[in-house]
């Protein structure tokens, strides 16, 4: 690893390998590669700052609202009251710990997503190619150089095959530029025209080929440009903002509320003024909605952590809100909805066997590691299919050297190699049997070579439709032998004589039939889209339970349509066959032009704005290219269709679990605000001592923010159409939901309190009345809102266990405060008679359970009938 101060590209691949102690067959051996990441630290230009929990805790209690308890606690010890600034001061400390617990959760569940969708790179490790973690490259490591990725390191090329690369990232340069491995440069060429050095962060735009890692993380030049440890912050979600901004509302009312209630007391009650003071410091804290926007990107994040439990890796945390509203899911077909694991299945004519599998070799740009090929799947699929019949890939490559490659792009739809033998040069071409044929003069047909004419073509054509109708893929095989010297893709694929067809099965995944049946059933309708042959479209969209019979688009035929037309057929097609990637952005257009919100996946370079425009870009973890997954919002870890839908479900519940949680936290603010202020409105006190009104919030926080979270689906989310996309979280159902439940709870206090307070003018125990009535109440208040059409105790419905937890928490402290003085003493309350326990359970049953009652009604007049 030493340092070669005249730089790079002044040394041969030689000299490059000789001074990294590395080799082009075998790269690092693994012990050498950790001995290595130790010295020279991770490949990487960015990091993620992690605050330990002290760090936190201590940020934490700056807040506003912690700093306003203290000031309570801290008025309390000079009142005299040592006892009651203790309690405060404890209450602060759960209160805070519990936020940083929460903060940590979130942050770690983001970290880890982070971590899930960092790029990897095919690095050669002791003669094996790997998926490696970008961030684990060292110098001296050999890595692969495919269309698409991005480069991982600056590296030397060791081998390039018509390789490309797009280095606008570093030098500006818009258009490729052609790499050169064997160039070697004098020491003052430019750092753009290093034709035999790769820059880590440019783009692969085609070709392929190999370098070895001459520098990693800072020390590259895109490092050195950068400066490191950029610090990764995500952005706030619009709902997030839009919580911010609410909550920022609502501030101000629960102040002047705070302000309100206390002079209120005064004056009305004539209750002390240092009582009010302290009174109106905890209502101050007890109101304001400071914890909104927390308990969003807590469900936001924990939301995130549990799609990529299930392969959906989010990048974008805004999309977790909006994939629950998804009302179209425009995919892919091939590795989606198929397998990706292909198979040459047919062979036509199959006396061409050896010449199609030995042109298959050539033009292919897999590669073995170990017993397996890595690269495109079809690709490596030859390569096992001409073993099986006997050939050997490696030797036929050592006969045929290539010397140029032109790479599949899905706009060409096929890809060639230029293979030189001895003194002769020939060029091999494969793809979609149209993209050939219109590239061809002649066949081979009886050893011998033919001209094409019309009725030649049309057997052709048939014979590319019969293996399509099996599901089959279908590519052609070609070649033309050419004039010795340097070609471009245009004369190495011109005049071609075709060789035959080769059929491919790629099985629909077993789990796509369900996948797209829930679909179906969840209101969401799934347009499939590829590159593929009409008819191996339909014959695969019939295996997997897409309506085959509905009209199918081309690609040539959507290029004909008007914006508008498209449109008027959107509703009525599922399948686009022989697209290229322009036509996925104007379907996903068209789809959001009539009010549609879209999913699309994607895997390509080309895919990006497609990705971009729709409403959530998925692209694919397994063989997506990397503009791609950088495009993208969500990747799947398994390019599964599937696991789009369970992300939909999650979205669904998650965005359910929000509603929930939110409603029943103002719902409680709002009881809260109006229970305090009815009584010293009829010149009665405040039907709770402070301390009380801080604990109530603790209990409170708990519920909304860890218990509602986590709730599990209460009916088959999939079961109904999507939301509106349009429909606003702070809708008018969610108003009258906060403001029912509110007034059930404020109306079991104050009635109980009320009561107490006039018929005995026991201020203690009267105090504890409420507060007993409160803490029971909003618990049981909690239960009630997990649903707003499902009981309760229903069938099924067992409580989430931070509900279990936080409800029996209430409950033993409820009953520690009945029977025990100490505690009595510390929270200001006074022992009361088991009869108005009694009474308190009940009006706490009667004023939250009313919904309940509410609920049965409704079970009940559907069942008979009555709407
Ligand atoms: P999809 O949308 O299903 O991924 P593609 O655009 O990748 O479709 O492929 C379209 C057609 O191009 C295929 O049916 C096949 O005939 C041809 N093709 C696909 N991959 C390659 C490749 N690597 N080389 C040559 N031809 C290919
Ligand atoms: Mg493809």
């Amino acid at each position: 690893m030493n340092h070669i101060t005249l730089g790079w590209h002044t040394q041969t691949v030689q000299e490059t390998l000789a001074a990294q102690e590395s080799s082009a067959s075998q790269g690092l051996s693994g012990p050498e590669a950790v001995r290595r990441l130790a010295i020279v630290g991770l490949n990487q230009l960015t990091s993620v700052k992690r605050d330990s929990f002290w760090q936190e805790f201590l940020e934490e209690l700056r807040e506003p609202m912690v700093l306003l308890l203290l000031v309570t606690g801290g008025l309390y010890a000079v009142w005299g009251e040592l006892s009651d600034a203790l309690t405060i001061f404890g209450v602060i400390l759960v209160l805070n710990t519990i936020e940083v617990i929460n903060e940590q959760r979130s942050k770690k569940a983001i970290a880890g997503l982070h971590k899930l969708a960092e790029p990897t790179a095919l690095v050669l490790r002791a003669g094996l190619l790997k998926e490696t973690m970008v961030q684990q490259i060292v110098p001296g490591d050999v890595f692969r150089l495919e269309p698409g990725r991005r480069v991982p390191a600056d590296g030397r090329l060791v081998e390039g095959f018509s390789l490309a690369v797009d280095e606008s990232t570093l030098t500006g340069e818009s258009l490729p530029v052609e790499k050169d491995a064997a160039a070697v440069l004098p020491a003052e060429t430019a750092l753009a025209e290093r034709s035999c050095l790769v820059y880590s962060g440019t783009l692969v735009a085609s070709g392929h080929g190999a370098a070895v890692a001459v520098a990693t993380g800072a020390q590259s030049e895109i490092g050195r440009i950068a400066g490191l440890a950029r610090q990764l912050k995500e952005p706030r979600t619009p709902l997030q903002k839009a919580m911010g901004e609410l909550s920022g509302w609502l501030v101000w009312l629960a102040l002047g509320f705070s302000v309100v209630v206390p002079v209120l007391g005064v004056v009305l009650a004539h209750r002390p003024l240092q009582e009010m003071l302290l009174t109106g410091l905890s209502l101050a804290f007890a109101t304001i909605p400071e914890e909104m926007p927390i308990i969003i990107s807590m469900a936001l994040a924990l939301g995130a952590a549990r799609l990529a439990k299930r392969h959906a890796i989010v990048k974008r945390l805004k999309v977790v809100e909006t994939l629950g509203s998804v009302t179209v899911i425009v995919t892919d077909k091939t590795g989606t909805l198929t397998e990706n694991r292909m198979e040459v299945a047919r062979l036509e004519p199959p006396e061409h066997e050896k010449q199609l599998l030995e042109l298959g070799v050539l033009c292919n740009q897999a590669v073995p590691s170990g017993a397996e090929f890595v690269g495109d799947p079809l690709d490596a699929a030859l390569l096992r299919a001409a073993g099986r019949s006997g050939l050997d890939p490696q030797v036929i490559r050592r006969q045929y050297p290539v010397q140029a490659e032109f790479s599949f792009d899905p706009f060409r739809k096929r890809a060639s190699s230029v293979v030189r033998k001895d003194s002769r040069l020939w060029s091999v071409v494969k793809g979609a049997p149209e993209s050939i044929l219109a590239r061809s003069a002649f066949a081979w047909q009886a050893g011998q070579r033919v001209a094409l004419d019309e009725a030649g073509r049309a057997g052709w054509v048939e014979r590319a439709a019969e293996l399509a109708g099996q599901g089959l893929r279908v590519l052609a095989l070609a070649e033309v032998e050419l004039e010795i010297g340097a070609v471009s893709a245009e004369q190495a694929e011109t005049d071609l004589t075709l060789a035959g067809l080769i059929g491919l099965a790629d099985l629909p995944r077993p789990e796509a039939r369900g996948a797209i049946a829930a679909c179906q059933k969840a209101g969401i309708r799934v347009i499939m889209v590829t590159g593929d042959h009409p008819i191996t479209a339909r014959a695969i969209a019939g295996m997997i339970g897409l309506d085959s019979a509905a009209p199918l688009i081309t690609g040539p035929e959507l290029d004909r349509m008007s914006v508008a037309g498209l449109i008027e057929t959107m509703p009525s097609t599922q399948i686009f066959a022989r697209t290229s990637p322009e036509h996925k952005l104007r379907i996903v257009q068209a789809l959001e032009g009539q009010g549609d919100r879209v999913a699309v996946t994607g895997d390509g370079i080309n895919d990006a704005p497609a990705l971009v425009a729709a409403d959530i870009g998925i692209a694919m973890g397994e063989t997506g290219s990397d503009v791609a997954r950088e495009s993208s919002d969500i990747v799947l870890a398994d390019d599964n269709f599937n696991t789009i839908v369970a992300a939909v479900e999650e979205g669904r519940l998650l965005y359910e679990n929000l509603k929930k949680g939110v409603r029943y936290y103002l719902a409680c603010k709002v009881a809260l605000v109006s229970a305090t202020l009815l009584p010293v409105l009829l010149g009665a006190p405040v039907p709770f001592a402070p301390v009380q009104i801080i604990l109530m919030e603790l209990f409170m926080d708990l519920a909304a923010t860890a218990a509602f979270v986590a709730e599990p689906a209460e009916v088959n989310l999939l079961d109904r159409p999507p939301r509106d996309p349009r429909a606003r979280f702070m809708d008018g159902s969610m108003g009258r939901g906060i403001f029912s439940a509110a007034l059930g709870l404020f109306a079991a206090v104050s009635s109980v309190y009320l009561v107490t307070w006039f018929s005995t003018a026991n201020l203690a125990a009267a105090q504890t009345a409420a507060f007993g009535t409160w803490l029971l109440g909003h618990v049981l208040l909690a239960y009630n809102l997990r649903s707003e059409t499902e009981p309760v105790f229903g069938k099924g419905r067992v409580l989430n266990r931070w509900m279990m937890g936080w409800g029996a928490a209430t409950g033993a402290f409820l009953i520690v405060l009945a029977v025990a003085p100490p505690v009595q003493q510390l929270f200001k309350a006074a022992a009361l008679p088991p009869a108005t326990w009694g009474w308190m359970v009940l009006a706490a049953i009667a004023g939250t359970f009313w919904m309940e009652v509410w609920k049965w009604v409704r079970i009940l007049t559907t069942k008979v009938g009555i709407r």
